[in-house]
C-alpha cells in the first residue's frame, strides 16, 4: 500500500504530492477526472494572482515560471469608470488552467511524474465511507467541489456564478475587474494565450438575470464584445466559521480550497493553494510544526473576513464607491494588496 494517498490532483494536491515524492515517500493521488486539469466546466482558462516567484519556488521547492506569464494589461472598472493598474506594481501573473499541454496543471503532472508520483485518473472520493476507508495518512485537496466539503463536513458557503468562455486572439493578454451594483463580489474578463473568459459571482446571494445582463452591457463597452450564452453554476467557498481555516479535520489533512487557503477578501485561491499544498507535505512528517506553520500564515484572516463581511453588508454602492476611491485616490492597488499581504496563507510569509 502507498504510503501517502492524496485525494484531488489540483494545485494543492499536486504541490503535497511534489514535495512528498522528492523526499522520498511513495505517494499516490487519486483524481476525479480522467487526465490533469481539473472540470471542464470552466477550464481552459486563464486565472491572475499575485506571486513573487522567487519566494515561492524557496517555499514550494520547485519553480513555477514554465506555468505562468505575466499579465500585460488590467483595468479596474468600478461603477463604469475605468481605471488602467500598472500590473508589475503587484508582480501579477496568469495562470493557465485546465487540460492543455501549457496549462500549469500539465506541468505540475509532468514534475510529480518525474518524481515518482502515481496518479489515478478517474477515481473519484466522494462519500463520507469513501473517505473513512482511506489508510490513515491522508491530504484532501479536492479544491471548489461540494463533495469534498460535505464529505469531511468542512462548512462553507455557497457562492453563485455566471460565467462564459471562449476563444479570442492569442496576442491578447489582459485582465478587466468590475465593481459594481449587480454583485457585492466581482466580475472579471480575462484573454490569455487564446482563451477569453468572462466570470461574475457572488458568495452570498444569487446573481438575478438583470443584474447578469448589467454586467454584460459593461463587458460589450470595456472589451468590446457581447456575450453569447452563459453558464450558470453553484460551487463551495470557505466560510468564516469556528475552525476555518483548518489543517487537520479528523485523521486527515487538508490543502487547497478545502483547508480554506483562499483569501476571504479578494477571493484569490492560486497562492494559498501552492503554500498549504507544501505544509499539507510537511504535516505527513511533523503535525505540530506544519499547525505552528499553517497558523503563522493565517494569523490575519479573521480581520480578513470581517472586511469580507462588510462588503456583502453595505449597500452595494458604497462597495463602488469604496473601490473607486481606492483605485482613484491611491492610484492602483497598493491598499488591497496590503490587505492581501495579511489575509492570505502564504503572502505573509513570502513577503510580496
Ligand atoms: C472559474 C474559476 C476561476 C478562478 N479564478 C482564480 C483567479 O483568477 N485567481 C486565483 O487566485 N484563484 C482563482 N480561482 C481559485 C483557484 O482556482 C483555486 O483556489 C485553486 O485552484 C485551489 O486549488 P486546489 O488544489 O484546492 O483545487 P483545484 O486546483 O481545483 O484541484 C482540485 C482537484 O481535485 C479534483 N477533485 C475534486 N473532487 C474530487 C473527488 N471527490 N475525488 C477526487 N478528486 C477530486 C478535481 O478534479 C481537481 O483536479 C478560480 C477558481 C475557479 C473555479
Amino acid at each position: 500500500m502507498a504510503e501517502v494517498t492524496i485525494v484531488g490532483g489540483g494545485l494543492a494536491g499536486m504541490t503535497a504530492a511534489i514535495n512528498l515524492a522528492k523526499r522520498g515517500h511513495d505517494v499516490v493521488v487519486l483524481e476525479r477526472e480522467e487526465r490533469p486539469g481539473g472540470s471542464p466546466l470552466y477550464h481552459p482558462s486563464g486565472q491572475g494572482s499575485p506571486l513573487r516567484l522567487d519566494a515561492m519556488r524557496a517555499y514550494i521547492g520547485f519553480d513555477l515560471t514554465p506555468g505562468v506569464e505575466p499579465i500585460r494589461e488590467m483595468v479596474e472598472v468600478a461603477g463604469g469608470k475605468a481605471m488602467p493598474i500598472d500590473p508589475s506594481l503587484i508582480n501579477s501573473y496568469f495562470f493557465e488552467r485546465g487540460p492543455r499541454s501549457t496549462s500549469l496543471d500539465a506541468y505540475l503532472h509532468e514534475l510529480a511524474r518525474e518524481a515518482g508520483v502515481e496518479v489515478r485518473f478517474a477515481t473519484p472520493v466522494v462519500s463520507q465511507e469513501e473517505m473513512a476507508q482511506l489508510p490513515p495518512r491522508v491530504i484532501v485537496a479536492t479544491g471548489l467541489h461540494f463533495e469534498g466539503f460535505d464529505a469531511l463536513r468542512v462548512p462553507y458557503l455557497t457562492s453563485h456564478h455566471f460565467t462564459w468562455k471562449g476563444t479570442c486572439d492569442p496576442d491578447l493578454n489582459y485582465v478587466h475587474m468590475f465593481h459594481d451594483t449587480y454583485t457585492s463580489d466581482y466580475g472579471y474578463t480575462s484573454a490569455f494565450r487564446g482563451i477569453r473568459y468572462v466570470h461574475l459571482f457572488n458568495r452570498r446571494v444569487p446573481i438575478s438575470i438583470a443584474e447578469r445582463d448589467r454586467f454584460a452591457e459593461h463587458v460589450a463597452k470595456f472589451d468590446g464584445f457581447e456575450i453569447p450564452e452563459w453558464n450558470s453554476f453553484t460551487f463551495p467557498v470557505p466560510a468564516a466559521r469556528p475552525g476555518t481555516p483548518r489543517l487537520f479535520c479528523g485523521n486527515k489533512i487538508l490543502a487547497g480550497t478545502l483547508a480554506g487557503a483562499m483569501d476571504p477578501v479578494a477571493f484569490f485561491g492560486l497562492h494559498g493553494a501552492l503554500v498549504s499544498g507544501r505544509i499539507a507535505a510537511m504535516a505527513i512528517e511533523d503535525g505540530e510544526r506544519a499547525w505552528r506553520e499553517f497558523r503563522r500564515c493565517v494569523a490575519a484572516y479573521p480581520y480578513a473576513y470581517g472586511i469580507s463581511r462588510m462588503m456583502g453588508l453595505q449597500p452595494r454602492f458604497m462597495n463602488v464607491i469604496a473601490f473607486r476611491t481606492i483605485f482613484r485616490r491611491f492610484g492602483y492597488l497598493k491598499p488591497v494588496h496590503r490587505i492581501m499581504q495579511e489575509g492570505v496563507p502564504g503572502y505573509r510569509c513570502l513577503k510580496l
